[in-house]
């Protein structure tokens, strides 16, 4: 149905519905509601998901070794975003991407994902390239802990719940306590059954993140991708999430796209981006060392 006829559709309910009185105010909520109509819309048309490849495999049983190998991507054709971009991302550490905003670090996370297809290149894990493998079984493996986290209008056990439907009670709260959830749940009166709110309002910056890193410790993800908050917290909040995020990291490849200046020096690996491309790569000291383009962005305060 186009917008235009949902539109005609609504107001023939609404009017045969309603006193006639309220029609210029019906009216008005009418277009509201196409507008959020046209926005679903233009979603619904978006061409679909590629289906797997007949012969798609399960996930690597391997360590979880990444690597983007000669990547090109755009959104657009007009505009590259990734210039053969390659990557080695080592099993069970730490990578930190870096790079000015706008240099693709969020693109190169989100295509491990496959949010979207790349043009060229291959990206492997184990060896095994992406696009083999079954998107469920890729989703499935991989964690995605974003900057704001996605809480909805429910408990905190059912938002904990939701990186692993199947999980026990018993897991969930295990998962809760890693997350340090278990700190302020249990001066709540109604603990893990207390509703938080349409996008969990009703809790602290750092109490979200912290729900959403217990659900990614839930799933257990042989991959973990991690974007760090830009907003500040304060002292005790940032410990608490620190000190869940590490937990969380721990034994997991992870990619990072790093804000902070302390995830970055501790990171195993860092890959500095310019327009799409990596520049550098190493660990905090060997890239200060070398004196280039890190250098020039830790000393003038923009890593990320
Ligand atoms: P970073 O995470 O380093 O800030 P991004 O990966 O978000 O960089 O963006 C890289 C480039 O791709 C930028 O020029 C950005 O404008 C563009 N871009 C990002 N997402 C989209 C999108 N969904 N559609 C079109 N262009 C996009």
């Amino acid at each position: 149905m186009s917008a235009g006829s949902l539109l005609a559709f609504l107001m023939t309910v609404t009017i045969i519905s309603g006193p006639m009185s309220s029609l210029a105010i019906q009216y008005a909520r009418l277009q509201r509601a196409v507008g959020a109509a046209d926005r679903l819309f233009a979603i619904l048309d978006d061409p679909m998901e590629q289906p797997d490849l007949p012969d798609s495999v399960e996930f690597p049983s391997g360590e979880a070794h990444v690597d983007y190998s000669e990547v090109c991507f755009n959104y657009n054709p007009e505009t590259a975003v990734l210039r053969n971009l390659t990557l080695g991302i080592p099993a069970g550490k730490i990578t930190a991407l870096v790079g000015p905003s706008g240099s693709g670090k969020t693109t190169v996370a989100s295509l491990l994902y496959r949010f979207y297809e790349i043009q060229s290149g291959c990206i492997r894990i184990d060896g095994v390239p992406l696009n083999s493998i079954r998107r469920t079984e890729l989703r499935k493996n991989i964690g995605l802990v974003p900057q704001e986290p996605i809480l909805f209008n429910g408990t905190i056990y059912e938002n904990i719940r939701y990186g692993r439907l199947e999980a026990s009670e018993k897991e969930i709260e295990e998962a809760a306590a890693a997350a340090n959830v278990a700190e302020f749940v249990e001066s709540m009166p109604d603990r893990y059954q207390t509703m938080i709110g349409e996008k969990g309002m009703t809790l602290s910056g750092g109490q979200r993140q912290r729900v959403a890193i217990a659900r990614a410790i839930l799933k257990d993800p042989r991959i973990l991708i991690l974007d760090e908050a830009t907003s500040a917290l304060d002292t005790q909040s940032e410990m608490l999430v620190q000190e869940a995020l590490e937990r969380l990291m721990h034994g997991r490849t992870t990619i990072v796209i790093a804000h902070r200046l302390t995830t970055i020096r501790n990171a195993d690996q860092i890959a500095v981006l310019d327009a799409g491309c990596i520049v550098e790569t190493g660990t905090h000291e060997e890239l200060i060392a070398l004196g280039g383009r890190y250098a020039t962005l830790h000393d003038i305060g923009v890593t990320a």
